[in-house]
């Protein structure tokens, strides 16, 4: 008989629990007729993924979706098992014998390399791992970040290296208003990072940032913001792909851009420069960064009509001891689940993953969010991709086609991880973390005052 009836309910597990599974579990949630159960996975005792582990922590207002996500969780068929590592914890072949249709949102946890030399030096970080240590994520807190140079480097002019450039220039007041974890407030503070420096390798009209983001930049109390004019200026092949394709995310970031030319640095003590067609091709120093050579780029029409980066023979060399990679994510491999090195993703045909060996659908195995599409959009963009993958899940069942799981009994999960002594954390735990949290952060006058260790979260919930 097909699952999904009162007798034989439909067993969905969800790996990650960002918003991309939160979207998932509503899609199948909204399906009337459909008896469905599901348990979401995460190696951390915490949900939500990058809403709490990467969204910035002053941007509070982007992190108030996840009431949206608690309402999906209080759902009856709803359960969280956090401190669950897949893999380690449970394997593939464990899932397979619970569950009818597996799902991977596990996003993308690692980074684009810039493949120069000098990257694996001292002092040389990738945003994942800033990003990761500023937001208090529990594996990343012991990572030491040496603020002690006047100027940092990010390269890369994508929102990620927007919101870097904007936390290295806050000071202590803006800061502290945040929920960002308690040791980079403190370390922050004593920055002695004086100047930023963003690095886009292509022009204005092809900076990846969005436009709020590059205004509020300009907005900062303690910080100016300059971009040279010349490098604001476009370039012909530019000025005539606007012309051709008017796009007004373009227009309006380069009017913000011009705004900034020549701004004075006056009564500030922090500036931020934004320079264009500039590429690191050595990160410099010995043991530790010393600073960045760069060369200058020109663009040149690709055969797909985009504009790509071409390097000339103009170099410079900026001195720094801090650089931020913050090029873009990419997808981590998993056991046993196939994986396009290539992509960083799990192959997949609208969210079916698919084994390279066959070129075939794995029957029951689906993904979503960015290890289905790559790291790209906002969080809502997580929605329409989930209701995409959960429709081809609902398709396939209609056709038979999924897992067929010898032990679909509810509480056979729960028995396996407790015969197997793993403390995993419900939904209500959570709720418990989450209120303390709250509670400490209201103690000092900030949104939330984040536990940083598994064992501080567990020893919390212990009592
Ligand atoms: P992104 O938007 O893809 O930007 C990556 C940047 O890195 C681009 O400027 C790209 O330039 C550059 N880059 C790539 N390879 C490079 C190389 N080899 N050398 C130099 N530069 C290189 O990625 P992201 O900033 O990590 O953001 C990921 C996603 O999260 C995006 O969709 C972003 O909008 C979203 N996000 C949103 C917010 C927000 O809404 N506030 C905040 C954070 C993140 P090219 O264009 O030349 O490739």
């Amino acid at each position: 008989m097909q699952p999904g009836t009162e007798q034989n309910v439909l067993r969905v597990a969800i790996i990650g629990s960002g918003p991309s599974a939160f979207y998932a579990a509503a899609a199948y949630f909204k399906t009337t007729d459909l008896r469905v159960s599901i348990d979401v996975f995460d190696r951390l005792p915490t949900p939500f993924g990058l809403v709490r582990g990467g969204v910035a922590p002053d941007h509070q207002k982007i992190k108030s979706v996840t009431r949206v996500f608690e309402k999906i969780a209080a759902h009856p068929n709803f359960r969280f098992y956090g401190n669950v590592e897949f893999g380690r914890d449970l394997k593939y072949d464990d899932m397979l014998q619970f569950y009818h249709q597996i799902f991977f949102a596990v996003g993308a946890g690692a980074d684009r390399s810039l493949n120069i030399p000098g990257e694996e030096l001292s002092g040389s970080h990738s945003a994942t791992e800033f990003v990761a240590w500023y937001n208090g994520h529990p594996y990343y807190r012991g990572r030491k970040f040496d603020l002690s140079c006047e100027r940092a480097v990010v390269v890369g002019m994508g929102n990620v290296a927007i919101d870097i450039a904007r936390i290295l220039a806050k000071n202590r007041d803006e800061l502290a208003g945040t929920d960002i974890a308690e040791y980079a407030l403190e370390q922050l503070a004593e920055s002695k990072i004086t100047e930023i420096v963003l690095l886009a390798r292509r022009g204005p009209a092809q900076a990846a940032f969005t436009n709020p983001e590059i205004k509020e930049l300009g907005e900062l109390a303690d910080a100016g913001i300059s971009v040279p004019a010349n490098e604001v200026e476009l370039d012909s092949l530019s000025a005539e792909m606007l012309r051709s394709h008017p796009d007004p995310g373009v227009a309006s970031n380069l009017e913000t851009l011009k705004s900034y030319v020549g701004r004075s640095f006056v009564g500030k003590s922090k500036r931020i420069l934004i320079r264009f067609l500039r590429s690191p091709v050595e990160i410099l120093g010995d043991t530790r960064v010393k600073g960045v050579r760069l060369v200058k780029n020109k663009l040149e029409k690709s055969s797909d009509d985009s504009l790509r980066p071409i390097p000339t023979d103009g170099f410079e060399t900026l001195d720094t001891g801090i650089v931020f990679r913050s090029v873009g994510y990419r997808g981590v491999e998993l056991p046993a689940i196939p994986f396009d090195k290539s992509r960083g993703i799990m192959p997949n045909i609208q969210g079916r993953v698919v084994d390279p060996a066959t070129n075939r659908a794995v029957d029951g195995l689906y993904c979503t969010g960015w290890i289905k599409r790559g790291p790209s959009g906002v969080i809502g963009t997580n929605k329409p991709d989930a209701q995409e993958t959960v429709s081809s899940a609902l398709e396939d069942l209609r056709q038979e086609k999924m897992n067929r799981p010898s032990l679909p009994d509810r509480e056979a999960v729960t028995n396996l991880l407790m015969e197997r002594g793993i403390r995993f954390v419900t939904f209500d735990d959570w709720r418990k973390i989450d209120k303390l949290e709250s509670e400490r952060g209201r103690a000092c006058g900030r949104p939330r005052l984040k536990f940083t260790s598994v064992e501080e979260m567990l020893n919390v919930l212990a009592g």
